[in-house]
């Protein structure tokens, strides 16, 4: 994801010019305080000299002349005390405007450093054979052994992680959990791997409990590789640490971890889309009159298996309600697999297939997928991009100007546990920073599982939606305006 550079140059850029001037300024005062002395000294000399030569004819043009000399260099001190004052004034206000920019400029937190041993450069002082303020583990069947390196990316340390034997679970180093305010932040490390590797952020939360937040797979790279991704740090979260995981057979270095506070860079214009996966019957009956008391239209997605199952009665008949309500409609695969896990040809026949079954029998065109679970790698993102316009992930943001890549636009799952004040806050979030908001539903039935939501919860996230007076717009909508920026 590219980071705001120019900005961070901008800024550290303007932060030396201040600090050059701020302290030019307080050259310029010191001197001129010499020559204030100076100033003093030389007319003080004189009128001594004056003096002097005059002692003979003391007279009381004389007194007069010293007084008045003595006010001339009092009113003098009085100005340069002023004009010191007035400086040291200006410089505060100068500092305070400084640090009030460099909280809100975007990423400009250079030298902060929240992963401590972030380069793994101490080792510990227990263990030699592991990081200071690291640790390793794995679950699962399979053979894995840790290693702690003599180089690295950059200074002389660095991990690494070999799966020689792999049934099942995963392996992974990882810095001790830090506590982080409630926002957003960006991570990044270096990796070498000859494999696809998985990136997870853990948060612990304040009952105990641990999320996690699943990130695109890191692709496989021999070279050094930077890795990063953004992630908002919720109310409810304490501390948080970062898994990059190996869990298959192969090797994975890697080194320089950091977390540093982001900020979005936003569009021209805030915008929610309201996604649904899988093509659940009951969403016609439930989710579609709710929308439509607002004018909402939505993008739905359909695996296609589930259209032919057999207990579902004239699924086209389902289907017709939205496509003449104004919703678009998208792939989810034809079988709703982990296309990761598939061959080359399979994974080319979900893509293909659920298009051109959809085109036929739907007779509209399909250009947008949603990949089942939101698995995806380095292959099957190159397919989807052959064959449709986008592709919406499961991977957790918003999409802003700074991360915006239509193969892989990011959304809020809302699961049986989201509030209506989360939702709430989302759609705040997009609406203050203009980003592209898009939320990704399932079910919408009065018995939700994990990934579904009841129609009482749905019909408050769009009254709160409605409320917050944010244009709903469809993933076609979406795209047309961010083409036009
Ligand atoms: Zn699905």
């Amino acid at each position: 994801m590219p980071v705001a550079c120019f900005q961070r140059d901008d800024l550290s850029g303007c932060a030396a010019k201040g600090a050059s001037e701020r302290s030019g300024g307080a050259v310029f005062s010191h001197f001129d305080q010499i020559k204030t002395v100076n100033n003093v000294f030389l007319l003080y000399k004189y009128h001594i000299f004056e003096i002097d030569v005059s002692k003979s004819q003391w007279s009381k043009y004389n007194i007069i002349r010293i007084s008045k000399f003595i006010k001339k260099v009092i009113l003098l001190i009085i100005k340069r005390i002023m004009i010191v004052v007035l400086i040291f004034f200006l410089a505060l206000g100068c500092s305070e405007k400084e640090s009030i920019r460099t909280g809100t400029a975007n990423n400009n937190y250079t030298g902060m450093q929240f992963v401590e041993n972030h380069s793994m450069e101490n080792s510990n002082p227990d263990d030699p054979n592991r990081p200071d303020r690291w640790n390793y583990n794995n679950w699962g069947n399979n053979s894995t052994t840790f290693y702690y390196l003599n180089h690295g990316h950059s200074g002389k340390r660095s991990v690494k992680i070999e799966v020689a034997e792999y049934e099942d679970g995963d392996s992974k180093w990882f810095f001790n959990p830090i506590k982080l305010e409630p926002r957003d932040y960006v991570f990044s490390n270096f990796y070498r791997s000859n494999v696809d590797t998985r990136v997870v952020v853990a948060i612990t939360t304040n009952t105990g409990n641990i999320e996690y937040i699943d990130w695109p797979n890191a692709p496989a790279s021999k070279l050094w590789r930077k890795y990063e991704a953004a992630f908002s740090m919720p109310e409810h979260g304490e501390t948080a640490t970062v898994y990059h995981l190996l869990s298959k057979k192969g090797y994975l270095i890697t080194d320089d971890y950091n977390i540093k506070p982001y900020q979005y860079e936003g569009l021209n214009q805030a915008m929610v889309t309201i996604t649904f996966d899988d093509g659940w019957e009951e969403n016609h009956r439930t989710a579609l009159p709710i929308m439509q008391k607002y004018g909402f239209r939505s993008n739905q997605f359909y695996a296609t298996t589930f259209i032919e199952d057999p207990w579902v009665s004239n699924p086209k008949e389902l289907i017709q309600p939205f496509i003449d309500a104004g919703h678009e409609i998208g792939s989810h695969s034809i079988t709703h697999q982990y296309l990761t896990k598939l061959s080359e040809e399979e994974m080319i026949e979900e893509l293909e297939e659920s298009k051109s079954y959809l085109e036929d029998y739907l007779d509209i065109r399909i250009e947008y997928f949603a990949s089942p679970y939101g698995a995806y790698n380095t292959s099957v993102s190159k397919e989807i991009k052959n064959h449709y316009n986008a592709h919406r992930t499961v991977d957790s943001g918003y999409n802003s100007k700074d991360n915006f890549d239509v193969n892989r636009l990011k959304c809020m799952s809302i699961l049986s546990t989201t509030t209506k004040s989360e939702v709430e806050d989302w759609v705040r979030k997009a609406k203050e920073e203009n980003l592209w908001l898009i939320l990704l539903y399932h079910r919408i039935a009065d018995n939700p599982n994990q990934y579904d939501t009841t129609p009482e919860l749905f019909a408050e996230h769009m009254q709160v939606i409605n409320e917050k007076g944010i244009p709903v717009v469809t993933i076609s909508e979406a795209l047309a305006q961010i083409d036009i920026q």
